[in-house]
């Protein structure tokens, strides 16, 4: 593993990707004098396999506090918000109190969410433990909870003051989770990155161990890189930002479809993957991306993720979460498209034939 790092501050956040989880411990010797206490919030599995890392790296107070919940996305709710704000409280964290979120997306929305609401807001620190944390869901200040099945409901934007990326903590992440988090460095070369594209299509990627460690953490640092810039443009997710949806409006449909019934869970990446073949072919129907591109976009994305089993009938529905989500004048629904690969159109306008059609063509043979 390429222990060099590199260290990025955007706006209050420091962002360093790579380099000895020492440097964490260098980090809050700096602080000291500003924090009173320490939390840490991890799952069951982040704390079994991540927090001894942390630990061995890192000289925490004694009087650190370790808080852990049960993993899974179903956990992202106000009750296990409610009972660490409680725990917190228990122990007098107080305004200066530090909380280090340990863990993958899960754990860095709750804990942001929690940081933002308690004693009307402490600092915070991310450190991403699955892929799709470190490219993704610890960067951008969005923090959230779920409502029901709703996902996403309640949150505010709340900048972490630092996020530290270290790829070792990936060698313990299943193969599933991998690939999740996959799909997102997939979507960036696709808006952004033509010859990371190109670099992509000729390796296996379906495993942590079949990608080489020095060009795993290239793809993390460039779409680390590249979401920050984006960020920086719109924090507040009212313009440029839109460009980081693409895969996404389809995609969360399919998120959506997955938890009804009996059907089997799509992870987030899995979502985005379905989304990102159906919205290549929008993207040559409407803008001018050519045709084969779609078509190696299909290829490649078939070869990594399974293929996901809908029919006919669930259409309309597919539709309607779309409609519900990103609904914009005339029925016409929103989506983020490329005109080439590397160049993304925000604001682009599909009708239900042309959505109908995408769908279909998931389901056709390459
Ligand atoms: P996750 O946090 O549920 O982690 C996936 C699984 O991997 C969990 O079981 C976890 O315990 C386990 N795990 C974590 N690190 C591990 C490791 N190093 N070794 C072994 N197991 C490990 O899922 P995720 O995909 O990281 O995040 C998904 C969440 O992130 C969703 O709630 C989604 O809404 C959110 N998200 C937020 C943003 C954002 O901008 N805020 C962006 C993308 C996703």
């Amino acid at each position: 593993m390429n222990l060099s790092s590199r260290v990025v501050t955007i706006g209050r956040t420091r962002i360093v990707c790579g380099g000895k989880v020492t440097s964490v411990g260098a980090y809050l010797r700096a602080k000291r004098l500003e924090i009173s206490k320490i939390i840490i919030l991890v799952d069951e599995h982040t704390g079994r396999l991540c927090l001894p890392l942390l630990k061995e790296g890192t000289v925490l107070p004694d009087d650190a506090l370790v808080l852990e919940i049960p993993s899974g996305d179903l956990n992202k709710n106000i009750q296990t918000a409610t009972g660490i704000w409680n725990e917190m409280l228990a122990v007098k964290a107080d305004r200066k109190t530090l909380l280090i979120n340990l863990g993958g997306g899960v754990i860095s929305d709750l804990g942001g969410f929690v940081a933002a609401g308690f004693k009307r807001g402490i600092s915070y620190i991310n450190i991403p433990t699955t892929l799709m944390g470190m490219v993704d869901a610890s960067i951008g200040g969005k923090t959230a909870i779920n409502s029901g099945s709703v996902k996403n409901q309640i949150g505010f934007f709340y900048t972490p003051i630092a996020v530290f990326i270290f790829p070792e903590f990936l060698k313990t992440l299943p193969a599933d989770q991998f690939r999740s988090g996959m799909a997102e460095i997939i979507k960036y070369a696709l808006i952004a990155d033509p010859v990371l594209w190109n670099k992509i299509k000729r390796m296996p990627i379906r495993e942590t161990d079949q990608v080489p460690d020095d060009r795993l953490k290239e793809f993390i640092t460039k779409t680390v890189t590249f979401k920050n810039s984006i960020v920086r443009k719109d924090f507040r997710d009212k313009g440029v930002r839109k460009v980081l949806n693409f895969g996404h409006t389809i995609g969360h449909a399919f998120e959506s479809l997955s938890r009804m019934g009996e059907r089997k869970s799509l992870l987030h990446g899995e979502a985005i993957a379905i989304g990102m073949v159906c919205e290549g072919y929008l993207s040559a129907m409407k803008k001018g991306l050519d045709f084969n591109e779609s078509e190696k976009i299909k290829k490649l994305l078939h070869s990594v993720y399974s293929h996901y089993h809908f029919t006919g009938e669930d259409i309309p529905i597919l539709i309607e979460l779309m409609e519900h989500d990103k609904k914009n004048r005339d029925g016409l629904i929103d989506f983020t498209l490329l005109k080439s690969i590397g160049s993304a159109v925000i604001n682009s306008s599909c009708n239900r034939k042309e959505i109908t059609e995408s769908l279909e063509y998931y389901l056709r043979e390459t």
